[in-house]
C-alpha cells in the first residue's frame, strides 16, 4: 500500500497507525510510505488555510481541512476515479496531527475489518483524551461514547478509561503543583528478564559498577539539590532492582539519599525491591530505616516453568516468603505486578497467578501485557533475523479476554484502577493498569504519567522533566552506566539549566 502525504510531512503519526495494521512501515520519500502487501493508495492531506478556499465558512478560519481518500489501485486513483473510501473534516490546527490518525484508522479498520482495542488512540494516554474531552464541560458518560464513536475504542476500554482517569484526577489533586517528583535509578539486576529492553546490567557480573555508580549518583543528588530550593513529597527509588546491591553498599546508598532528598514530612516513598529473591531480613530493614512507604514485590507469574523460561531464576516459594518477610518488617503497603501474555501461558495459567497473588493480600497491584522490544531476548528468539514483524500487537482475543477477566476480579476484591498506560509493541494492543486499595494509589506513578508535574531524575537513564503549562521540556542522562559516571559535571549542568529561568 501506498500512502502519499500532501501537505504535511506527518510521516511518525502516520506510521503508528499504519504499524498496527502491517507490521513494518518503509519511507520511500520525504512524502511517501510504504506498507502492507496490498495495492491500495492512499492520500493523506491537510490544507492549514482553509479560510482562502471556496465554501470555507468563517467559523472554520482557524482550523485545518484534514481528508484521507483511500483508492483500491494506484491506476484508479491516476485514473481520477473516485476513492473508494474517503474521511474528510475540519479541526483546529493543533488538532491536525491526531486527526490525521483518526481518519487513517478508521478507513483502515473499515477496509481490513480488523478492530483494536484502543481504536485510533496511538502515541496518547487514553486518561489524558478523556481529561481533555471532560474539561470541555462534558460528563464521563459523554466522554465515554466519545472515545467508542470518534477514536473507535472499544466499550470495555472507554469505560476503563473513564473510570482511571477519574481516579487519576482525586489523585493529582492531592500533589502540589509546585512541587517536583523525585526518581532515582538503580540499573541492576540480579538476572536479565527475557523480555528486559531497560539498561538494566547483571549485579553479579558488574560488581566493578556498583560502587562508583552509588558513588556518581549520591554525588548528582548532592549538587542537585544544593542548587535547586525545592520539596517534594514523592520519591521513587526504581531500577533495575535497587535491593540487589549488596547491603553494604545499599546502606550507604539510602543514608546518603536520606541526607540528601528534599522530601516532605509525609512523603510518598517507594523503593522498587521487584526480584523477590533480593530480599532479606537486613535489606529489608535497611528500606523501612530509610523511611519507605511502599514497596514493590513482582511475581510477574506463579509458574514455575515461566519464571525459569523469562529468565528469573526465583522460586514461586520464595516470592511467598518476601511477602512475609516484609510484611513482618512492618510493610503496610505492597505492591505486585502480574504480567498477561506470557510465552506459553494460557489463560487458565494467567488467571490461577492471580488467585495466588490475591492470597498474600497486596494493597495494590499492576497488570501489566507482555510489551517486546526488538534489543530484548524474547524477540530475539521470535525473529532472530531482526529482519520479519513481530506484529505483537495484533488483536488477540484470548489474551483481550484474560485480562479483562483479571481486571474485573481485582475490582471485586476492592482494588480500583487509578493509572494506566500503554506502551508500543505491546501483546494485542493492550494496557497496563495499576489496581489499588482505596488510599493506596501511588502518588508517584499518576503524577509521573500526568506530564502536569516536574520531575527531578537522578541515575543513568533517568528522565529530569520540567513543565510549564502545555509545554514539557525533558533532559535525559546517559544511559550507559560508565558514560554517565564520566559525564556527571555535564549532565548535572543541563539539569540545573533546564530549571533556570
Ligand atoms: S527486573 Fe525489570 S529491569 Fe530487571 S531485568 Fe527484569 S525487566 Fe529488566
Amino acid at each position: 500500500m501506498m500512502i502519499q502525504m500532501t501537505g504535511h510531512t506527518s510521516d511518525f503519526a502516520l506510521s503508528d497507525v499504519l504499524r498496527l495494521f502491517f507490521g513494518k512501515v518503509e519511507r520511500l520519500s520525504p512524502d511517501k510510505l510504504a506498507a502492507g502487501q496490498e495495492a491500495w493508495y492512499l492520500e493523506s492531506l491537510v490544507h492549514l488555510s482553509p479560510k482562502h478556499q471556496t465554501g470555507a465558512s468563517a467559523a472554520q478560519t482557524d482550523t485545518a481541512q484534514v481528508r484521507t481518500s483511500l483508492w483500491l489501485t494506484a491506476d484508479d486513483q491516476a485514473s481520477n476515479q473516485p476513492p473508494f473510501l474517503i474521511h474528510e473534516d475540519f479541526v483546529p490546527q493543533e488538532s491536525v496531527r491526531r486527526e490525521l490518525k483518526r481518519q487513517l484508522y478508521v478507513l483502515l479498520e473499515r477496509i481490513t475489518d480488523v478492530h483494536f482495542p484502543w481504536g485510533s488512540l496511538t502515541g496518547v494516554r487514553p486518561t489524558q483524551v478523556v481529561e481533555q474531552i471532560l474539561a470541555e464541560d462534558s460528563s464521563p458518560e459523554k466522554a465515554q461514547s466519545e472515545l467508542v464513536e470518534i477514536w473507535r475504542v472499544s466499550p470495555p476500554k472507554a469505560d476503563l478509561a473513564v473510570r482511571t482517569s477519574l481516579s487519576e484526577q482525586r489523585v493529582l489533586a492531592q500533589l502540589p503543583a509546585d512541587e517536583p517528583l523525585i526518581y532515582a535509578g538503580i540499573p541492576f539486576c540480579p538476572s536479565r528478564c527475557a523480555y528486559c529492553s531497560f539498561i538494566s546490567q547483571d549485579a553479579h557480573r558488574r560488581k566493578d559498577q556498583l560502587e562508583p555508580y552509588v558513588d556518581a549518583l549520591l554525588e548528582e543528588a548532592r549538587r542537585t539539590f544544593a542548587a535547586l530550593p525545592v520539596r517534594s513529597s514523592a520519591f521513587y527509588l526504581g531500577g533495575g532492582t535497587p535491593t540487589s546491591l549488596p547491603e553494604p553498599l545499599l546502606e550507604r546508598l539510602l543514608t546518603g539519599l536520606a541526607a540528601i532528598l528534599p522530601l516532605t514530612k509525609n512523603a510518598e516513598i517507594t523503593v522498587e525491591a521487584g526480584r523477590p529473591d533480593t530480599l532479606t531480613a537486613g535489606n529489608l530493614s535497611l528500606l523501612r530505616e530509610f523511611g519507605a512507604t511502599r514497596i514493590c514485590i513482582n511475581p510477574q507469574t506463579f509458574h514455575e516453568k515461566t519464571l525459569q523460561r523469562i529468565g528469573r531464576h526465583h522460586s514461586v516459594e520464595q516470592i511467598r516468603t518476601a511477602m512475609a518477610m516484609a510484611r513482618k518488617a512492618g510493610f503496610d503497603h505492597i505492591n505486585m505486578d502480574l504480567i498477561a501474555g506470557l510465552p506459553g501461558e494460557t489463560p487458565e495459567d494467567f488467571a490461577q497467578s492471580l488467585e495466588h497473588l490475591l492470597l498474600l493480600l497486596p494493597e495494590s497491584v499492576t497488570i501489566h501485557t507482555l510489551a517486546l522490544k526488538r534489543s530484548s531476548r524474547l524477540a530475539q528468539e521470535l525473529d532472530p533475523s531482526g529482519q520479519g514483524d513481530l506484529l505483537i500487537n495484533r488483536p488477540d482475543p484470548a489474551l483481550l479476554e484474560m485480562v479483562a477477566r483479571a481486571q474485573d476480579r481485582l475490582v471485586e476484591t476492592d482494588r480500583h484502577p487509578y493509572y494506566l498506560y500503554r506502551q508500543k509493541d505491546v501483546a494485542g494492543g493492550l494496557e497496563n493498569v495499576g489496581f489499588a486499595l482505596p488510599g493506596h494509589e501511588c502518588r508517584y506513578n499518576v503524577g509521573m504519567m500526568s506530564d502536569r508535574l516536574a520531575v527531578i531524575g537522578l541515575g543513568s537513564g533517568a528522565i529530569t522533566k520540567r513543565v510549564d503549562g502545555r509545554k514539557v521540556s525533558r533532559v535525559p542522562n546517559d544511559k550507559d552506566i560508565a558514560h554517565y559516571i564520566q559525564r556527571l559535571d555535564e549532565l548535572v549542568t543541563r539539569k540545573l539549566q533546564l530549571f533556570a529561568i
